[in-house]
Parts: C-alpha cells; sequence; structure tokens
C-alpha cells in the first residue's frame, strides 16, 4: 500500500460518535488527561485543580513506514552517545556557543552558569541523559513508499509526553481490539501494526538508576516544574511510576520554591530541600526565559549547578541541544569528529535536512541570501525550545531585513521538512477535527555517565505528534498539536 488517501476509511457519523465517546471515556479511565483550560485566560489553570480533560489526542492511529520507524529507533544509541560526549567537550562548547552569547540573553546566562561551576570544581562526575530525538517524514513525491525520516531537532532537557504517548498507544490498541475502527476489510488495521511502546517506564527507569548511582537510600528526586503545568499528569505518571516500580520518591518544586527551601550542605554539596537530600534533579522547566524571569531564579539554577545531585540535565547538556549545535553538526565533517564508526555517521547523516548557519560568515551570507529569495522553503529558528518560537515563509524577510549579520548568528536556517499528505481525525477538547495532518515522530533515548564512561545507554520508546497541516509550530502543550501513536505499514 502506497497511498493512503483514503485513510482513514469512511465510517458513517453514528461510528464516529461511538468511537468518540469511548476515546474520551477511556482516556478519562486511565489518566490520559490534562488540568482543563482556564475559564478565564486560556494559557492558566484555575485555582480548583479537581477535574480533568481528555489529553489532545487523535482518534485514529497514524500510518508510518515501519523501515524509517525502525531506522529512527536505531538512530537513538549513537545520537545519545554523540550528544553525551558533546555535553563533557569544553573546547566544542566554547567554540559553538561562545559567538551564540553575545547575541542571545538566554543562551549567554546558561554559558556563564556552565563555565562557573567548572571553574569552581564540579563535583558530581555522574550525568542522566533524558533525550527525545524528533523526526519528520520527507517527501519529494506523493508516493508514501519513498519517504525518509529527517530530524527536526535533538531535545536534552525537558521532553514530555513519555508517559501520555504510551497511554495513547494503549488506546488505539483498545479502539482497533474492540472496534476494528468499523473497517473489517481494511488489512492495515491490525494489531501487529501498533508497535509496543515502554516509554511509560523507561524514563522512570532512567532516573530510578541515576537515584541508585548516587547511592542514598535516604535521598529523593526533585523535578523541577512550572508552577501552573497542564500537563501535570504526564509527568505525574513518572512520579508513580518511580515510586510503584522502583520505590523511589519524587518531590515537585518550581524554581521560586527552590529559591526558599533549598540549600547546599557546606562540606557534602548535597542539595536539601526542605530538610531531604536530592538524588536527581530532573528539570520539566528551566528550558525557556520565561522561567527564569528574575535573578532569583538564575541564583536557584546555580545552586543547583553547583550541587552533588545529578542533573537532568547540567547547563553543558542544556546548551548541547541548542539548535545551533545541531546546524554545526551537520557541516561537513563535523560528525567524523566525533563518531569514529564511518558507518554510524552516514546513517546519522542520513537523516539531516540542510541545515544552514546565518552568522557573518560567507556561508551565513549565502544562507542568509537564499532566505530572503525564498523563505517559503525554509524554517529559522532561535535558540529556544518548547514549541512557537520558529519563524515560517514572509516572517523570515520581515525579520531578517532587520538583523545585523552578528544578530543573524543567534538563529539558524533549516530547510522546510515536506512530509507526505495523510488525513486523520483529532480530539480537541471533546470536539473532532478532521482534515490533513502532518506528524512527527519522537525517540526517547536514555544514557548514564561517570565521567567518559557510558553506563547505561537505551532506547526509552517512542511518541508520534500530529498536528493540522496549515500549522507550522508542533508542540501539544502549546495547543497545536495532539498525541498520536503510529500504525506500521
Ligand atoms: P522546539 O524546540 O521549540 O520544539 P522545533 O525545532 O522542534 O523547536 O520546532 C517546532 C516545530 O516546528 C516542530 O515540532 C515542527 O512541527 C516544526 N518544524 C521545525 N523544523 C521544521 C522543519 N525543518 N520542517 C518542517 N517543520 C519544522
Ligand atoms: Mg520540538
Ligand atoms: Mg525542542
Amino acid at each position: 500500500m502506497t497511498n493512503f488517501s483514503n485513510y482513514p476509511p469512511q465510517t458513517s457519523q453514528g461510528n464516529l460518535q461511538i468511537l468518540l465517546e469511548l476515546a474520551i471515556d477511556w482516556s478519562l479511565a486511565h489518566g490520559l488527561v490534562f488540568r482543563p483550560p482556564s475559564t478565564t485566560s486560556n494559557n492558566n489553570i484555575d485555582n480548583n485543580n479537581n477535574s480533568v480533560i481528555h489529553a489532545p489526542i487523535s482518534l485514529f492511529p497514524s500510518p508510518f513506514p515501519r523501515r524509517e520507524f525502525e531506522l529512527a529507533l536505531e538512530l537513538q544509541p549513537i545520537f545519545n552517545r554523540l550528544f553525551f560526549e558533546l555535553s563533557q567537550n569544553h573546547d566544542f562548547i566554547k567554540d559553538v556557543i561562545e559567538e551564540v552569547t553575545k547575541v542571545d540573553d538566554f543562551i549567554e546566562k546558561l554559558y556563564n552558569l556552565y563555565v562557573t561551576v567548572r571553574q569552581e570544581g564540579v563535583v558530581q562526575p555522574i550525568s542522566l541523559g533524558l533525550h527525545r530525538s524528533d523526526y519528520i517524514l520527507h517527501v519529494s513525491s506523493n508516493n508514501h513508499e519513498e519517504a525518509h525520516i529527517q530530524q527536526v531537532e535533538f531535545n536534552t532537557i525537558a521532553s514530555s509526553f513519555s508517559s501520555l504517548s504510551s497511554l495513547t498507544g494503549e488506546l488505539h490498541k483498545y479502539l482497533l481490539e474492540s472496534t476494528n475502527y468499523f473497517d473489517s476489510s481494511s488489512p492495515i488495521f491490525n494489531i501487529e501494526a501498533l508497535p509496543e511502546n515502554d516509554s511509560m517506564n523507561s524514563i522512570p527507569r532512567g532516573i530510578a538508576k541515576a537515584h541508585e548511582l548516587y547511592g542514598s537510600e535516604r535521598a529523593v528526586v526533585l523535578m523541577v516544574v512550572q508552577s501552573k503545568e497542564r500537563n501535570i499528569f504526564d509527568q505525574r505518571w513518572i512520579e508513580y511510576t518511580l515510586f510503584k516500580n522502583h520505590k523511589v520518591h519524587l518531590i515537585r518544586k518550581d524554581l521560586s520554591e527552590i529559591s526558599q527551601e533549598g540549600k547546599l550542605d557546606p562540606i557534602t554539596k548535597a542539595l536539601i530541600i526542605d530538610g531531604k537530600e536530592i538524588s536527581v534533579t530532573y528539570f520539566r522547566s528551566g528550558y525557556s526565559p520565561r522561567d527564569h524571569l528574575s535573578d532569583e531564579a538564575w541564583n536557584t539554577r546555580l545552586l543547583i549547578e553547583r550541587s552533588k545531585s545529578i542533573k537532568c540535565p547540567t547547563a553543558a547538556y542544556q546548551l548541547v541541544g541548542a539548535k545551533k549545535v545541531q546546524q554545526v553538526l551537520a557541516a561537513p565533517g563535523v560528525l567524523e569528529r566525533y563518531i569514529p564508526d564511518p558507518l554510524e555517521v552516514k546513517k546519522l547523516r542520513s537523516c539531516f535536512a540542510g541545515l544552514y548557519p546565518l552568522d557573518s560568515s560567507p556561508e551565513g551570507e549565502k544562507a542568509a541570501k537564499a532566505a530572503l529569495e525564498n523563505p517559503e522553503r525554509y524554517v529559522m529558528k532561535p535558540q529556544r525550545e518548547g514549541g512557537g518560537n520558529n519563524l515560517y515563509a514572509n516572517d523570515i524577510p520581515q525579520l531578517l531585513s532587520k538583523l545585523t549579520p552578528s544578530e543573524r548568528s543567534s538563529y539558524i536556517l533549516m530547510d522546510l521538512i515536506k512530509p507526505p499528505p495523510m488525513k486523520n481525525i483529532i480530539l480537541l477538547q471533546g470536539e473532532m477535527v478532521k482534515g490533513e495532518m502532518i506528524s512527527e515522530l519522537g525517540v526517547y533515548g536514555i544514557i548514564i555517565g561517570k565521567g567518559k564512561e557510558v553506563i547505561v545507554n537505551e532506547r526509552g520508546g517512542h511518541l508520534l505528534r500530529t498536528k493540522g497541516k496549515e500549522t507550522n509550530e508542533g508542540g501539544v502543550a502549546t495547543g497545536y498539536a495532539v498525541i498520536d501513536s503510529p500504525l506500521l505499514f
């Protein structure tokens, strides 16, 4: 089957209504949920936190080529090791990041954090990387069989949806097994086409292993959170699974609470919060300037960075997740410097889209010119995370023409990835929305190192997010996309 123009299969309005009700009730019953949006302002939550709404999900799983899915899984341990090694490579970080610090205040503060603690002496040699590498299928024709994954970005901080992704896979399995989507003739709806997804357990397993290596029975894990988080249950599932499977406690605090309650043991440099020693500090916040509005927040980041707790991620590790690093890695000859095996280099490179600097170098000048002439071919990205930051189409020349070559260096340019056409029905706050969709596959990865020695290097399951074709940005938490699962063909 090469063409999915009839997907999802036509079915009556009555059948769709049944699927909708089944999907919503299953989600509510199994914790595939968000906090409801505030009735007063859209992105906040109300004070009375005693109700939930189903997570934004797709009604059908989305077809995805098995070959490309397996390739993405295969690449993960190679990417894990690469980013782990870069996070330990001072010369690389200095070379790539210093230029950006001159024109990006957020990156500058993060870099200063890294440099300060490096000069003082790092007290914790163990590091925990919880990654997610994201891909979109690219195709130059409408033939799905010719589609190949291209990497959108590599995340080293606060990669979300590992819990709700597993649950969405379970939901689709349930809908398929209980209704066969009212289409018993379609060969694509078979249970083997829905791959197992371990992401509910893998992230807690990684945190538990790091906790064990920290080596204190009494210590607890700290999750650094944003104060008003609608996607709290994805995080709660990590907390509950960590406790259920590993008997490790986790506490949730935002940066301002840590600033009030946290201190370092003057001798051991253990991070103590509210009297409890912290083994692992796991950030689900701290990736955006909005999380660091005050000096107090940056001082708290410094306190954590100085501490003996295992940081997921360290400032260095967060910095190597920058879009600028991705662009540098895609330049000719760079991967070869960090990966000895030419076959591995070839595999990674096969999934790179065109990436270009926008600085004052000759390549940067050339890319800026190309983007001014054909903006619809590109995405322009600042050094930001969390969705909603990129520029597309005519917004590119509008901004680019105002920037000096030096200011331009805080951005990179990337070829627009063009996925094959695909339709689905998504559920947003109880409503079905039908249309052409774009899916983005994420693969989780877990790596634990002590100094330069790698102790754990694993895949951690996957995520499929799907959004309307006309939507540029992809975040689920930001309201652009829904959680989906792959139907392999
Ligand atoms: P963030 O760190 O904010 O998530 P991303 O690089 O993932 O930044 O970009 C956000 C979204 O923009 C992606 O989820 C994807 O939907 C879209 N996007 C990013 N890069 C490309 C690209 N090269 N081609 C097509 N869409 C892209
Ligand atoms: Mg992204
Ligand atoms: Mg990101």
